[in-house]
């Protein structure tokens, strides 16, 4: 008996959304079934908190279960839950808006790139609901909520654009979705396939799940077990199933504590980096239980932000089941279990590091930039994540990467500093002609190709006793190298070419220098003491245009035959418009070296002109 039948449009997104998944050709299509059991498992989670909490609604002291019966003959599938169910205002608001985030961020998504297959992106995010109508082409829902003046529900739609809402007798609390699998869900339709679907998805819902007589799921919470009776296998399968993830974890932590905390976590670092890791600091992955009841999904409280990729369940008996999001934010509670979990994952790394270098090479890979943000944020465990951390270095090739502890080690012993240079390409660091000097005398330099970098590196500040330091900065200590002056000259003459040179280049410098760190090349820019280092000055100028920087040191290698030429032309006539001309050249080729020369297409014309002079000279000489 129906009364009242209503109709109601989709909002528009909800339309897009649907089109999409219709005609999305997704090769899991299974998953339908996981998240239909997902959201009776949630409505039962909610009805649990509720049954504690509160008295007198529909169905009291009934038992929290799902039900799944498929008739063969008609294709058709119930699923039902004893959840909390939804009064009329709930479905249009949670079956007909895009009321849930992970369907608004699919979209979103989809939108941003249509490139992308859907089916990433269905994997990726999960749409919920609506994944039915992938293996459907009508999809009736029946609900009633567990309010004491709740009435039956029924919800019903092709998935094109409308939906009806009608009201129906129905006794008992909950919701039940029936549909027949169509064309596309035909491989489906058999009694077993569905059986193994859900062992497959939802063998860890925490409620049991019958078809017909049969429990098909093993309902345990597994993270309250003994590490040791949890096999490998059976956690894998958890790991999958909390993590939405098909792929296995790179590790896990099993941690069961009594005093004076009481909690248990089970918590994972999966294999590989999610997409949306970097773009999404506020993405967790860690789900709250108190006494084994759900409380919250992605909990942020439960890790600093840069462990936000571990993912997993933290089960605690210390905190009241009524908890708030604002007290589980500031509940002294919840910061040592953090503080615990920090500590213990913070060990496994270590263990990595020292005794699996393999798959510490792979963690580092995929999480280590995160790691970085912790030493800017976790003051407490600063040193412990600086040992952690990884670089590019002189004294490694290719992807290799060196800890500061081994860079410290193969420093020789009238070595003060560790030396380090910045920059977003390993290849231009690689030829950077600062590093000339620290070649020539066998000094390792670390290679810091990553933005964080910048910002992490006067964090670390000294390690064990030694200063990091740029080496574009003026005020390196190093070895006076043989300098070379061209015959014919003495010191006088020389201090005067660098006067002419500085007057050539005018207010473009701070200063002009006889370069000590340069071997092979004829110049380059550096910075005095206290100024910041080229990259970081790029990316000052790119968050803020009227950033003007600082004012570098031209250094010049006498030794260099280009430089040797000049002094020669400063000698015969130090009006000399060559001169003039192969200065300004030679500052700006430094510029367009580090990357801050603005007008580079005017310096081609330059050189297009001397390439001119240059030829002409051949032909006549
Ligand atoms: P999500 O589960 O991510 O919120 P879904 O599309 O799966 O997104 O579900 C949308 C919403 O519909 C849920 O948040 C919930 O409020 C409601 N809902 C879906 N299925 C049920 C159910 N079986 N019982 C009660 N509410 C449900
Ligand atoms: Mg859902």
């Amino acid at each position: 008996m129906t009364q009242n039948v209503q109709e109601y449009g989709f909002q528009a997104e909800m339309e897009q959304l649907l089109h999409l998944i219709i005609h999305s050709l997704y090769s899991h299509k299974e998953i339908f079934l996981r998240e239909l059991v997902s959201n009776a498992s949630d409505a039962l989670n909610k009805m649990r908190f509720i049954g504690l909490t509160e008295k007198g609604f529909v169905d009291e002291g009934q038992e929290l279960r799902i039900d799944i019966s498929f008739d063969e003959k008609e294709k058709r599938v119930v699923i039902k839950d004893r959840g909390l169910g939804m009064t009329q205002d709930e479905i249009i608001q949670n079956i007909g808006t895009i009321a849930s985030s992970g369907t608004l961020r699919f979209l979103q998504e989809m939108k941003k790139d249509p490139s992308k297959k859907a089916e990433d992106l269905i994997g990726q995010f999960g749409v919920g609901f609506y994944s039915v109508f992938m293996v459907a082409d009508e999809v009736t829902l029946r609900t009633r909520s567990y309010r004491a003046d709740s009435v039956g529900l029924e919800w019903k739609s092709n998935g094109k654009g409308k939906f009806t809402i009608a009201e129906i007798e129905k006794p008992d609390r909950g919701t039940e979705i029936i549909f027949q699998l169509n064309e596309a869900g035909e491989e489906f339709a058999n009694e077993y396939q569905i059986k193994s679907i859900i062992k497959k998805y939802s063998n860890f819902v925490d409620f049991p799940i019958f078809m017909g007589e049969e429990k098909v799921n093993s309902v345990t919470a597994l993270w309250r077990k003994n590490p040791a009776e949890v096999s490998d296998e059976e956690r894998k399968e958890f790991y999958k199933f909390v993590a939405n993830d098909y792929s296995d974890p790179m590790g896990h932590i099993h941690l069961r504590a009594e005093a004076p905390l009481s909690y248990s976590a089970l918590l994972f670092v999966p294999g590989s980096a999610s997409n949306s890791l970097f773009q999404r600091p506020d993405e967790y992955h860690l789900n709250l239980y108190i006494k084994r009841v759900f409380i919250q999904s992605d909990s942020k409280d439960l890790l600093p932000q840069y462990l936000r990729f571990v993912r997993g369940v933290v089960d605690t008996e210390d905190l009241p089941l009524n908890v708030s999001r604002e007290v589980t934010q500031s509940s002294p509670v919840m910061a040592k279990i953090r503080k615990a979990l920090t500590n213990r994952l913070l060990k496994q790394f270590e263990d990595w590091a020292k005794d699996d270098q393999d798959t510490y090479k792979k963690f580092y890979k995929e999480f280590g930039s995160l790691l970085k943000e912790g030493v800017h944020f976790d003051f407490e465990n600063k040193d412990r994540i600086v040992d952690l951390l990884r670089f590019k270095s002189t004294k490694t090739d290719g992807a290799e990467l060196t800890s500061l502890a081994d860079y410290v080690s193969r420093m020789a012993s009238e070595q003060k500093e560790i030396y380090f240079l910045t920059g977003e390409n390993i290849d231009a660091l690689r030829r950077n002609p600062n590093l000339e000097y620290f070649r020539k005398n066998d000094i390792e330099v670390l290679l810091l190709d990553e933005t964080i970098d910048d910002f992490i590196v006067p964090n670390i500040g000294t390690y064990k006793e030694k200063e990091l330091k740029s080496i574009d900065k003026a005020d390196l200590e190093l070895k006076e190298s043989k300098i070379v002056t061209p015959d014919g000259t003495d010191t006088k003459t020389k201090l005067s070419f660098l006067d002419k040179v500085k007057e050539i280049l005018g207010d473009k410098v701070k200063d002009v220098q006889e370069s000590k760190r340069l071997v092979d090349s004829p110049c380059s820019l550096v910075v005095a003491a206290d100024g910041m280092n080229a990259h970081m000055e790029r990316m000052m100028k790119m968050m803020d245009q009227n950033f003007s920087g600082v004012k570098k040191i031209f250094e010049i290698n006498l030794a260099n035959p280009i430089v040797a030429n000049l002094l020669r032309l400063f000698q015969a006539n130090e009006n000399d418009l060559n001169l003039r001309e192969g200065v300004t050249a030679l500052f700006e080729g430094a510029l367009l070296q580090e990357g801050s020369l603005v007008d580079p297409m005017e310096f081609v014309k330059k050189f297009h002109g001397y390439m001119e002079k240059a030829t002409a000279s051949r032909i006549i000489g």
